[in-house]
Protein backbone atom coordinates (compact mmCIF):
# COMPACT_ATOMS: atom_id res chain seq x y z
CA UNK A 1 0.00 0.00 0.00
CA UNK A 2 1.35 3.56 -0.73
CA UNK A 3 2.04 5.74 1.72
CA UNK A 4 -0.77 7.96 0.40
CA UNK A 5 -2.84 5.09 0.84
CA UNK A 6 -1.52 4.85 4.37
CA UNK A 7 -2.72 8.11 5.03
CA UNK A 8 -6.31 7.79 3.61
CA UNK A 9 -6.97 4.64 5.80
CA UNK A 10 -5.41 6.56 9.06
CA UNK A 11 -7.13 9.72 7.96
CA UNK A 12 -10.65 7.52 7.81
CA UNK A 13 -9.98 5.46 10.93
CA UNK A 14 -9.43 8.87 12.90
CA UNK A 15 -12.13 10.51 11.56
CA UNK A 16 -14.68 7.42 12.64
CA UNK A 17 -12.92 6.93 15.92
CA UNK A 18 -13.75 11.06 16.27
CA UNK A 19 -17.68 10.19 15.52
CA UNK A 20 -18.03 7.64 17.63
CA UNK A 21 -16.65 9.39 20.78
CA UNK A 22 -18.61 12.71 19.62
CA UNK A 23 -21.65 11.39 18.50
CA UNK A 24 -23.63 9.87 21.90
CA UNK A 25 -27.10 10.77 21.41
CA UNK A 26 -30.05 10.06 18.92
CA UNK A 27 -29.83 13.96 18.42
CA UNK A 28 -26.26 14.58 17.78
CA UNK A 29 -26.51 12.03 15.05
CA UNK A 30 -29.28 13.02 13.51
CA UNK A 31 -27.56 16.37 13.06
CA UNK A 32 -24.31 14.75 11.78
CA UNK A 33 -26.49 13.00 9.19
CA UNK A 34 -28.34 16.18 8.15
CA UNK A 35 -24.89 17.76 7.59
CA UNK A 36 -23.69 14.85 5.68
CA UNK A 37 -26.67 14.90 3.88
CA UNK A 38 -26.76 18.46 2.98
CA UNK A 39 -22.95 18.22 1.60
CA UNK A 40 -23.78 15.21 -0.51
CA UNK A 41 -26.94 16.89 -1.88
CA UNK A 42 -24.51 20.15 -3.03
CA UNK A 43 -22.47 16.87 -4.79
CA UNK A 44 -25.53 15.03 -6.62
CA UNK A 45 -26.97 18.90 -8.19
CA UNK A 46 -23.33 19.39 -9.05
CA UNK A 47 -21.91 16.20 -10.31
CA UNK A 48 -25.05 14.65 -11.67
CA UNK A 49 -27.26 17.75 -12.89
CA UNK A 50 -29.92 15.29 -14.31
CA UNK A 51 -30.99 13.62 -10.71
CA UNK A 52 -32.84 15.72 -8.09
CA UNK A 53 -30.72 14.84 -4.56
CA UNK A 54 -34.50 15.66 -3.16
CA UNK A 55 -36.65 13.14 -4.51
CA UNK A 56 -34.27 10.66 -6.19
CA UNK A 57 -35.35 6.68 -5.34
CA UNK A 58 -33.18 4.57 -6.78
CA UNK A 59 -33.49 0.38 -6.91
CA UNK A 60 -31.06 -2.43 -8.13
CA UNK A 61 -33.83 -3.06 -11.71
CA UNK A 62 -32.79 0.60 -12.28
CA UNK A 63 -29.10 1.06 -11.16
CA UNK A 64 -28.72 -1.93 -13.67
CA UNK A 65 -30.57 -0.61 -16.69
CA UNK A 66 -29.50 3.02 -16.47
CA UNK A 67 -25.83 2.47 -14.78
CA UNK A 68 -23.87 5.36 -16.00
CA UNK A 69 -26.63 7.20 -14.85
CA UNK A 70 -25.53 6.69 -11.01
CA UNK A 71 -22.17 7.39 -11.38
CA UNK A 72 -19.65 10.27 -11.58
CA UNK A 73 -17.38 9.32 -14.94
CA UNK A 74 -20.67 7.79 -16.68
CA UNK A 75 -19.39 4.47 -17.22
CA UNK A 76 -21.78 2.05 -18.29
CA UNK A 77 -22.60 -1.44 -17.13
CA UNK A 78 -20.92 -2.44 -20.17
CA UNK A 79 -17.94 -1.01 -19.93
CA UNK A 80 -17.83 -1.55 -16.43
CA UNK A 81 -18.22 -5.93 -17.31
CA UNK A 82 -15.33 -5.63 -19.66
CA UNK A 83 -12.89 -4.80 -16.33
CA UNK A 84 -14.30 -7.10 -13.97
CA UNK A 85 -11.09 -9.78 -15.05
CA UNK A 86 -8.89 -6.98 -13.55
CA UNK A 87 -11.45 -5.44 -11.04
CA UNK A 88 -9.83 -1.97 -12.53
CA UNK A 89 -11.93 0.28 -14.63
CA UNK A 90 -8.91 3.22 -14.32
CA UNK A 91 -6.27 3.57 -12.17
CA UNK A 92 -7.87 4.74 -8.78
CA UNK A 93 -11.29 2.99 -10.05
CA UNK A 94 -12.00 -0.14 -8.91
CA UNK A 95 -15.18 -2.63 -10.32
CA UNK A 96 -16.72 -5.57 -8.89
CA UNK A 97 -19.93 -8.01 -9.28
CA UNK A 98 -21.84 -9.02 -6.02
CA UNK A 99 -22.17 -12.97 -5.66
CA UNK A 100 -26.03 -12.94 -6.24
CA UNK A 101 -27.50 -15.46 -8.10
CA UNK A 102 -26.55 -15.25 -12.28
CA UNK A 103 -29.20 -13.20 -13.91
CA UNK A 104 -29.21 -11.01 -10.53
CA UNK A 105 -26.13 -9.95 -10.11
CA UNK A 106 -25.06 -6.38 -8.75
CA UNK A 107 -22.46 -4.06 -10.63
CA UNK A 108 -20.57 -1.41 -8.41
CA UNK A 109 -17.84 0.97 -8.78
CA UNK A 110 -15.89 2.64 -6.28
CA UNK A 111 -12.77 4.92 -6.43
CA UNK A 112 -10.03 3.91 -4.58
CA UNK A 113 -10.72 6.89 -1.72
CA UNK A 114 -13.54 5.69 -0.91
CA UNK A 115 -11.98 2.07 -0.71
CA UNK A 116 -9.72 3.49 2.05
CA UNK A 117 -11.81 5.19 3.42
CA UNK A 118 -13.81 2.08 3.82
CA UNK A 119 -11.37 -0.19 5.56
CA UNK A 120 -10.67 2.36 7.56
CA UNK A 121 -13.54 2.75 8.88
CA UNK A 122 -14.68 -1.19 9.30
CA UNK A 123 -10.83 -0.65 11.40
CA UNK A 124 -11.91 1.97 13.88
CA UNK A 125 -15.19 0.02 14.00
CA UNK A 126 -13.83 -3.31 14.85
CA UNK A 127 -10.65 -3.36 15.88
CA UNK A 128 -10.14 0.26 17.57
CA UNK A 129 -7.17 -0.71 19.39
CA UNK A 130 -5.57 -1.39 16.03
CA UNK A 131 -2.88 1.04 16.48
CA UNK A 132 -1.58 0.85 19.72
CA UNK A 133 -0.57 -3.00 18.73
CA UNK A 134 0.18 -3.94 15.50
CA UNK A 135 -2.68 -6.58 14.15
CA UNK A 136 -2.32 -9.01 12.01
CA UNK A 137 -5.95 -9.36 10.21
CA UNK A 138 -6.81 -12.41 7.96
CA UNK A 139 -9.65 -11.40 5.62
CA UNK A 140 -11.78 -14.37 4.09
CA UNK A 141 -13.95 -13.13 0.92
CA UNK A 142 -15.13 -13.96 -2.21
CA UNK A 143 -12.64 -11.99 -4.27
CA UNK A 144 -14.69 -9.94 -5.73
CA UNK A 145 -15.24 -7.91 -2.74
CA UNK A 146 -14.64 -4.23 -3.00
CA UNK A 147 -12.32 -4.54 0.43
CA UNK A 148 -9.61 -6.28 -1.41
CA UNK A 149 -6.70 -4.47 -2.52
CA UNK A 150 -7.54 -1.83 -0.03
CA UNK A 151 -4.70 -2.05 1.66
CA UNK A 152 -1.73 -4.83 2.92
CA UNK A 153 1.03 -4.22 4.58
CA UNK A 154 1.81 -0.71 6.82
CA UNK A 155 3.84 0.39 10.00
CA UNK A 156 0.37 -0.14 11.86
CA UNK A 157 -1.19 -3.23 10.39
CA UNK A 158 -0.96 -6.48 8.53
CA UNK A 159 -3.70 -7.28 5.87
CA UNK A 160 -3.50 -10.78 4.40
CA UNK A 161 -6.61 -11.76 2.43
CA UNK A 162 -7.16 -14.99 1.08
CA UNK A 163 -9.32 -15.86 -1.92
CA UNK A 164 -12.42 -18.18 -0.64
CA UNK A 165 -13.26 -19.38 -3.86
CA UNK A 166 -9.85 -21.20 -4.13
CA UNK A 167 -10.91 -23.46 -1.34
CA UNK A 168 -9.41 -23.80 2.12
CA UNK A 169 -6.89 -26.55 1.05
CA UNK A 170 -5.64 -23.36 -1.15
CA UNK A 171 -4.65 -21.04 2.05
CA UNK A 172 -5.13 -22.72 5.24
CA UNK A 173 -1.64 -23.25 5.81
CA UNK A 174 -0.89 -20.23 4.81
CA UNK A 175 -3.35 -18.66 7.14
CA UNK A 176 -1.90 -20.83 9.99
CA UNK A 177 1.10 -19.41 9.26
CA UNK A 178 0.27 -16.20 8.90
CA UNK A 179 -1.42 -16.43 12.79
CA UNK A 180 -4.08 -13.31 12.28
CA UNK A 181 -4.87 -11.56 15.33
CA UNK A 182 -8.06 -11.00 13.64
CA UNK A 183 -10.16 -12.95 11.75
CA UNK A 184 -12.57 -11.89 9.15
CA UNK A 185 -14.53 -14.40 6.91
CA UNK A 186 -18.16 -15.99 6.28
CA UNK A 187 -19.58 -17.64 8.84
CA UNK A 188 -19.29 -20.90 7.26
CA UNK A 189 -15.48 -20.21 6.37
CA UNK A 190 -15.28 -19.81 10.34
CA UNK A 191 -16.91 -22.74 10.72
CA UNK A 192 -14.74 -25.32 8.55
CA UNK A 193 -11.58 -23.43 10.28
CA UNK A 194 -13.07 -24.20 14.36
CA UNK A 195 -13.48 -27.56 12.80
CA UNK A 196 -10.86 -28.49 10.86
CA UNK A 197 -8.10 -25.93 11.13
CA UNK A 198 -5.10 -25.97 13.28
CA UNK A 199 -5.97 -24.65 16.39
CA UNK A 200 -3.51 -24.74 18.50
CA UNK A 201 -1.93 -21.96 16.28
CA UNK A 202 -4.65 -20.34 15.38
CA UNK A 203 -5.04 -18.20 17.89
CA UNK A 204 -7.38 -14.75 17.37
CA UNK A 205 -8.31 -12.59 19.15
CA UNK A 206 -11.03 -10.95 17.19
CA UNK A 207 -13.07 -12.78 15.26
CA UNK A 208 -15.75 -11.43 12.44
CA UNK A 209 -18.80 -13.28 10.42
CA UNK A 210 -19.11 -11.14 7.14
CA UNK A 211 -20.97 -11.28 3.71
CA UNK A 212 -23.61 -14.06 4.76
CA UNK A 213 -26.65 -14.46 7.51
CA UNK A 214 -24.76 -15.74 10.58
CA UNK A 215 -27.01 -18.31 12.12
CA UNK A 216 -27.16 -19.80 15.62
CA UNK A 217 -25.68 -23.47 15.04
CA UNK A 218 -22.64 -21.93 13.44
CA UNK A 219 -22.10 -19.23 16.18
CA UNK A 220 -22.45 -21.75 19.09
CA UNK A 221 -19.41 -24.02 16.86
CA UNK A 222 -17.17 -20.82 16.19
CA UNK A 223 -17.29 -19.25 19.88
CA UNK A 224 -16.62 -22.69 21.66
CA UNK A 225 -13.64 -23.59 19.18
CA UNK A 226 -12.00 -20.33 19.78
CA UNK A 227 -13.01 -19.13 23.33
CA UNK A 228 -14.39 -15.36 22.10
CA UNK A 229 -17.12 -13.65 21.34
CA UNK A 230 -17.82 -13.53 17.41
CA UNK A 231 -18.73 -10.40 15.83
CA UNK A 232 -20.67 -9.26 12.29
CA UNK A 233 -19.69 -7.47 9.61
CA UNK A 234 -22.71 -6.75 7.75
CA UNK A 235 -21.74 -5.44 4.25
CA UNK A 236 -22.70 -6.03 0.84
CA UNK A 237 -21.87 -4.57 -2.55
CA UNK A 238 -24.09 -1.72 -1.56
CA UNK A 239 -21.50 -0.99 1.27
CA UNK A 240 -20.54 -0.87 4.86
CA UNK A 241 -23.68 -1.57 6.61
CA UNK A 242 -23.17 -2.79 10.16
CA UNK A 243 -20.08 -3.32 12.60
CA UNK A 244 -20.30 -4.96 15.88
CA UNK A 245 -19.59 -3.00 18.98
CA UNK A 246 -17.21 -4.65 22.03
CA UNK A 247 -20.64 -6.46 23.22
CA UNK A 248 -21.13 -8.00 20.57
CA UNK A 249 -24.07 -6.39 19.55
CA UNK A 250 -24.41 -5.26 15.28
CA UNK A 251 -24.67 -1.30 14.74
CA UNK A 252 -26.05 0.38 11.83
CA UNK A 253 -23.33 2.44 10.30
CA UNK A 254 -25.26 5.40 10.67
CA UNK A 255 -22.48 7.84 10.93
CA UNK A 256 -22.10 6.93 7.49
CA UNK A 257 -25.22 5.79 5.76
CA UNK A 258 -28.98 7.17 6.67
CA UNK A 259 -31.25 3.84 6.88
CA UNK A 260 -35.00 4.61 6.26
CA UNK A 261 -37.06 1.12 7.11
CA UNK A 262 -39.56 -0.63 4.91
CA UNK A 263 -41.53 -2.93 7.48
CA UNK A 264 -42.31 -6.31 5.83
CA UNK A 265 -43.89 -7.60 9.49
CA UNK A 266 -44.86 -6.45 12.82
CA UNK A 267 -40.80 -6.97 13.67
CA UNK A 268 -39.23 -7.31 10.22
CA UNK A 269 -37.97 -4.67 8.09
CA UNK A 270 -35.52 -3.87 4.37
CA UNK A 271 -33.47 -1.03 5.03
CA UNK A 272 -33.23 1.63 2.42
CA UNK A 273 -30.26 3.21 2.08
CA UNK A 274 -28.67 6.39 1.25
CA UNK A 275 -25.18 6.76 1.41
CA UNK A 276 -23.82 10.17 2.00
CA UNK A 277 -20.66 9.42 2.75
CA UNK A 278 -19.88 7.63 -1.01
CA UNK A 279 -19.45 10.10 -3.77
CA UNK A 280 -18.09 8.10 -7.14
CA UNK A 281 -21.63 6.06 -7.15
CA UNK A 282 -24.64 7.44 -6.05
CA UNK A 283 -26.35 4.83 -3.47
CA UNK A 284 -30.02 7.11 -2.83
CA UNK A 285 -32.94 5.52 -1.25
CA UNK A 286 -31.99 2.25 -2.32
CA UNK A 287 -33.87 -0.63 -0.87
CA UNK A 288 -31.53 -3.58 0.39
CA UNK A 289 -32.12 -6.88 -0.10
CA UNK A 290 -32.09 -8.32 4.07
CA UNK A 291 -33.99 -8.51 6.27
CA UNK A 292 -33.37 -7.14 9.84
CA UNK A 293 -34.81 -7.47 13.10
CA UNK A 294 -34.03 -4.06 14.74
CA UNK A 295 -33.22 -4.10 18.85
CA UNK A 296 -35.68 -1.66 20.30
CA UNK A 297 -33.34 -0.88 23.62
CA UNK A 298 -30.62 1.09 23.39
CA UNK A 299 -26.52 -1.23 23.42
CA UNK A 300 -25.34 -1.25 26.71
CA UNK A 301 -22.14 0.86 24.87
CA UNK A 302 -24.08 3.48 25.18
CA UNK A 303 -23.46 3.94 21.05
CA UNK A 304 -26.46 5.77 19.89
CA UNK A 305 -26.35 3.89 16.49
CA UNK A 306 -29.45 1.51 15.89
CA UNK A 307 -29.04 -1.64 17.19
CA UNK A 308 -29.67 -4.89 14.98
CA UNK A 309 -30.94 -8.14 16.74
CA UNK A 310 -30.51 -10.05 13.63
CA UNK A 311 -29.69 -9.89 10.01
CA UNK A 312 -32.59 -12.71 9.47
CA UNK A 313 -32.02 -12.86 5.67
CA UNK A 314 -33.01 -11.77 2.54
CA UNK A 315 -36.17 -10.79 1.14
CA UNK A 316 -35.98 -12.41 -1.64
CA UNK A 317 -35.88 -16.14 0.01
CA UNK A 318 -39.66 -14.79 1.84
CA UNK A 319 -41.46 -18.09 1.12
CA UNK A 320 -44.71 -17.84 -0.40
CA UNK A 321 -47.79 -19.38 -0.71
CA UNK A 322 -50.38 -18.13 -2.33
CA UNK A 323 -50.84 -14.79 -1.04
CA UNK A 324 -49.49 -15.86 2.66
CA UNK A 325 -45.71 -14.91 3.15
CA UNK A 326 -43.42 -16.80 5.75
CA UNK A 327 -40.07 -14.84 6.70
CA UNK A 328 -36.73 -16.80 7.01
CA UNK A 329 -36.71 -16.78 10.69
CA UNK A 330 -39.71 -18.76 11.02
CA UNK A 331 -38.70 -21.46 8.96
CA UNK A 332 -35.20 -21.72 10.35
CA UNK A 333 -36.46 -21.66 13.82
CA UNK A 334 -39.31 -24.27 13.35
CA UNK A 335 -35.70 -26.66 12.21
CA UNK A 336 -33.00 -25.79 14.73
CA UNK A 337 -35.62 -25.90 17.48
CA UNK A 338 -36.70 -29.57 16.59
CA UNK A 339 -33.76 -30.78 18.10
CA UNK A 340 -30.90 -29.35 20.03
CA UNK A 341 -28.47 -31.77 17.74
CA UNK A 342 -29.15 -30.32 13.91
CA UNK A 343 -26.12 -28.25 13.22
CA UNK A 344 -27.12 -28.46 9.73
CA UNK A 345 -29.93 -27.39 7.10
CA UNK A 346 -31.56 -26.17 3.97
CA UNK A 347 -35.38 -25.64 3.44
CA UNK A 348 -36.00 -24.86 -0.18
CA UNK A 349 -39.01 -23.61 -1.60
CA UNK A 350 -39.27 -24.82 -5.06
CA UNK A 351 -41.18 -22.79 -7.82
CA UNK A 352 -44.32 -25.28 -7.40
CA UNK A 353 -44.37 -23.83 -3.45
CA UNK A 354 -43.30 -27.21 -2.29
CA UNK A 355 -40.33 -27.69 -0.17
CA UNK A 356 -37.83 -29.49 0.31
CA UNK A 357 -36.51 -30.05 3.71
CA UNK A 358 -32.36 -31.32 3.32
CA UNK A 359 -30.65 -32.51 6.57
CA UNK A 360 -27.33 -34.49 6.67
CA UNK A 361 -26.77 -38.20 6.57
CA UNK A 362 -25.49 -38.15 10.30
CA UNK A 363 -28.72 -37.16 11.83
CA UNK A 364 -31.20 -40.15 13.27
CA UNK A 365 -34.36 -41.03 11.65
CA UNK A 366 -35.79 -39.57 14.83
CA UNK A 367 -34.21 -36.16 14.70
CA UNK A 368 -35.37 -36.45 11.35
CA UNK A 369 -38.34 -37.06 11.41
CA UNK A 370 -39.09 -34.12 14.23
CA UNK A 371 -37.30 -31.54 12.14
CA UNK A 372 -40.14 -32.43 9.69
CA UNK A 373 -42.98 -32.30 12.47
CA UNK A 374 -41.70 -29.01 13.62
CA UNK A 375 -41.27 -27.62 10.39
CA UNK A 376 -45.17 -29.01 8.96
CA UNK A 377 -46.27 -27.47 12.59
CA UNK A 378 -44.92 -24.21 11.74
CA UNK A 379 -46.32 -23.91 9.33
CA UNK A 380 -50.02 -25.20 9.71
CA UNK A 381 -49.77 -22.66 12.45
CA UNK A 382 -49.66 -20.00 9.86
CA UNK A 383 -52.71 -21.78 7.52
CA UNK A 384 -49.95 -23.25 5.33
CA UNK A 385 -50.44 -26.67 4.46
CA UNK A 386 -47.82 -27.96 2.11
CA UNK A 387 -45.78 -30.97 0.71
CA UNK A 388 -42.62 -30.94 2.35
CA UNK A 389 -40.07 -33.27 0.83
CA UNK A 390 -36.98 -34.99 3.16
CA UNK A 391 -33.57 -35.30 1.30
CA UNK A 392 -29.98 -35.78 1.90
CA UNK A 393 -28.20 -32.58 2.72
CA UNK A 394 -25.21 -32.56 -0.18
CA UNK A 395 -22.27 -29.65 1.25
CA UNK A 396 -20.02 -29.66 -1.81
CA UNK A 397 -20.25 -26.26 -3.03
CA UNK A 398 -19.60 -24.80 0.06
CA UNK A 399 -17.05 -22.25 -1.11
CA UNK A 400 -17.88 -21.81 -4.54
CA UNK A 401 -21.30 -20.46 -3.75
CA UNK A 402 -23.29 -18.03 -1.07
CA UNK A 403 -24.63 -20.23 1.56
CA UNK A 404 -28.04 -19.65 2.18
CA UNK A 405 -29.90 -22.15 4.29
CA UNK A 406 -33.35 -20.76 3.90
CA UNK A 407 -33.88 -20.43 0.08
CA UNK A 408 -36.51 -19.69 -2.71
CA UNK A 409 -35.61 -21.92 -5.70
CA UNK A 410 -36.40 -19.79 -8.84
CA UNK A 411 -37.63 -21.21 -11.88
ZN1 LIG B 1 -23.10 -1.60 21.29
Amino acid sequence: MSASANHQVLNAFVRARWLAVTLRSRRSLRAHQDQGLTRWCDHVRESFPHHDPDTLTMSKPALMANFSAYNQERLSADEVRLSLASGRVHPDVSCGTSTGTSGNRGLYVISDAERYQWLGTILAKALPDVWRRRHRVAVILPQNSALYQAGNQSRWLQVQFYDLRDGPEQWADQLVAFAPTALVAPPKVLRWLAENADRQHLKPQRIFSAAETLEAPDRRVIEAAFGRQLGQIYMATEGLLGVSCRHGTLHLTEDFVKFDFEWVTNTLATPIITDFSRRYQLMARYPMNDLLHLQDEPCRCGSPLQAVREVVGRQDDVFWFGTTMVTPDILRNAVLNADPTIDDFRVQQRPDETLLLCLPDSLGDAVRTSALNGLSAALERRGVRVNIVPTRLETDDLFTRKLRRVERLRG
